[in-house]
């Protein structure tokens, strides 16, 4: 293709397809700050009003991309409100002043040191999320440097020709400005799979691989690039060789991708008549309309951590109730699984005072932490309530451990609701109660707990992190974490026999329910909602209409039969061969032999 030698960069696949073309890099916050000593105290006066006139530069600008977002982009308007939430926060603006004054040096430097400290701090968040969301304060320090540097025109603006965008970051605030129509493709090198940039090229459709940390550095104008979202590839300059193949690739992946997402649409049923409802995890109300897109039959999972997390005060009732019935509503009638607060463990929250643990994962986590904070669990639960008027609204309690943690969470539900009777408020009276089954204790009681709630959803993600004693988090032990292991399929049994025994419904909510390789054997072992990432939607409902259910009911029995996680992997791989002609060729089974 080129007299330019071909680089591979690798990065985190965040919307998938392919896109070949140009690399527009955007311009980006310089690698070396100028350093400035200002002696006379006009000068400190000076550059300070020079920030301040940053600051409002940058906040002129955040304001009117927020007013110009289209219609179909509204629901990002919460990334350019806490973007103008950082702006004002003393933790970058106010301390750069302060740095200013104190130490007599200018502005950018000042706030290349403001950026850094604040950086130190986020480092010690342990959730992931969280951690992931320096991004914001990285972007709305790029804002504050293009100001201060006088640069006006943003190029996103000014695209008149189709191509690769390259970014170090990009937020809504960009993208509102930018005619999405000559964007081919996005490479960022921040971000991870929920990053606003993932968010919003999953929305549109438009190839992304993100994460790539320094593809800003290493593409210039005029680069020739091969991005690939689904395996998370990005090819600078490619030799002819490889250009024919990603070509290859592309046009195969678009036919894919519109016989898979046609069929999205039609609804989780096998081939012999079995309705598998294939639901969506959400942490959001703006995720919504996009996964009712990918054919979400409903939200299974709704995480609201989030609001714990990124807030400063606990939010009250009126405040979740009007984001819960956002959601209740938007689904039109399909419904929304409301899990109530799971801080603690992996997650942390900025509004809380969580004394430091030994051993988090197995402390004051989810349900202890809520049973333990009444009045803030009681907020949640009035909201969930009232929210369920507006939609089909059920509750789910998270690491619901026993009989007694259960009665006591229920106990406080009815508290809530017996407030709401004396106020005459509205709410559905048949309001479905479920619990997460995620602890080995509750599988172990599976049959007590099914007499006593409405549904059950198996988390495996911490199923597997409690019964196989595996960090969920740990990457040193990340090969044990292995979702065949027959104590957790036998597990999933377990559960899904005390379920039927009680004619109560059963869900996976876990990542494992939405790898489409597993998909065959949970609905052989009797799951009938599965609830994942929206992306993975599509091709868990093909898999589940071009599945026998009564032949993987025989198959499922087998599988509990052998001993270990390989063998059971050998017997899929098999299996999935036979049954999914072409589907499953290469099928890798993490940490195992296929
Ligand atoms: C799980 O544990 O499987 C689950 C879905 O919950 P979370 O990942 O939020 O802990
Ligand atoms: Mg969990």
């Amino acid at each position: 293709m080129s007299a330019l030698k071909e680089k591979v960069l690798i990065g985190v696949g965040a919307s998938p397809g392919i896109a070949i073309g140009r690399a527009m890099p955007l311009a980006r916050r310089p690698a070396q700050l100028a350093y400035r000593q200002l002696n006379d105290p006009a000068d400190v006066a000076k550059e300070a009003e020079r920030f301040k006139a940053a600051v409002q530069a940058t906040q002129d600008y955040l304001s009117r991309a927020r007013d110009d977002l289209g219609k179909e982009m509204q629901d990002y308007a919460y990334i350019i409100e806490a973007h103008l939430l950082i702006l004002k926060d003393k933790l970058i603006a106010q301390r750069t002043l302060d740095l200013i004054q104190a130490k007599k040096i200018n502005a950018e430097w000042a706030l290349g040191q403001a950026v850094s400290e604040a950086q130190g701090a986020f480092r010690k968040i342990k959730d992931e999320y969280i951690r992931s969301r320096f991004a914001d304060v990285e972007y709305v320090t790029d804002q504050l440097m293009r100001h201060l540097s006088g640069e006006e025109a943003n190029q996103l603006t000014t695209m008149r020709e189709k191509a690769i965008v390259v970014a170090h970051d990009l937020s809504p605030a960009d993208t509102s400005q930018m005619d999405l129509g000559w964007v081919m493709g996005f490479t960022t090198d921040m971000g991870g799979p929920t990053s606003h940039t993932a968010i919003m090229a999953q929305a549109k459709a438009i190839p992304a691989v993100v994460g790539l940390e320094r593809v800003s550095q290493e593409v210039s104008s005029g680069d020739f690039l091969i991005v690939d979202g689904s395996s998370g590839v990005v090819i600078v300059n490619p030799e002819e060789e490889t250009l024919l193949t990603y070509r290859e690739k592309q046009e195969a992946y678009e036919i894919y991708a519109q016989e898979v997402l046609a069929q999205a649409y039609l609804p989780g049923e096998t081939l012999d008549g079995q309705k598998v409802r294939v639901e969506a995890n959400i942490e959001l109300a703006e995720e919504v309309s996009s996964v009712l897109n990918y054919g979400a039959e409903g939200i299974g999972l709704y995480r609201t951590e989030f609001f714990y997390i990124t807030q400063k005060t606990i939010p009250n009732a009126d405040e979740l109730y009007e984001n819960f019935r956002t959601v209740a509503q938007r689904l039109e009638g399909k419904p929304v699984n409301i899990r109530t607060l799971d801080i603690g463990g992996d997650k942390f929250a900025s509004s809380m005072e969580l004394a430091p643990e030994i051993n988090p994962a197995l402390g004051l986590r989810a349900i202890r932490y809520c049973l333990k904070e009444r009045g803030m669990f009681k907020e949640q639960l009035r909201a969930i309530l009232l929210a369920s008027a507006h939609g089909k609204v059920r509750v789910l309690f998270p690491l619901i451990s026993g009989v007694s943690e259960l009665m006591e969470a229920r106990s406080v539900l009815d508290e809530v609701r017996a407030e709401l009777d004396a106020e005459n408020m509205a709410y559905d009276h048949r309001l479905e109660v479920g619990i997460m089954i995620e602890v080995p204790s509750a599988v172990a009681v599976a049959d007590l707990l099914a007499k006593r709630v409405d549904f059950f959803s198996i988390g495996t993600n911490d199923l597997i992190q409690y019964s196989l004693a595996i960090d969920r988090v740990n990457e040193h032990v990340a090969h044990l974490y292995q979702p065949l292991h027959p104590a957790v399929l036998r597990m999933v049994r377990q559960v899904v026999n005390a379920a039927q025994e009680e004619g109560i419904s059963v869900a996976m909510c876990g990542e494992m329910a939405g790898d489409p390789k597993m998909v065959p054997l949970l609905i052989g072992l009797g799951l009938d909602h599965l609830s994942m990432n929206a992306l993975a939607i599509p091709q868990v409902k093909l898999v589940v209409r071009l599945t026998n259910c009564a032949t993987w009911r025989e198959l499922a029995k087998e599988a509990l039969t052998f001993a270990t996680a390989a063998e059971v992997a050998a017997f899929m791989t098999s299996q999935l061969k036979k049954h999914y002609p072409g589907m499953f060729e290469n099928v890798v089974w993490a940490g195992l032999e296929g």
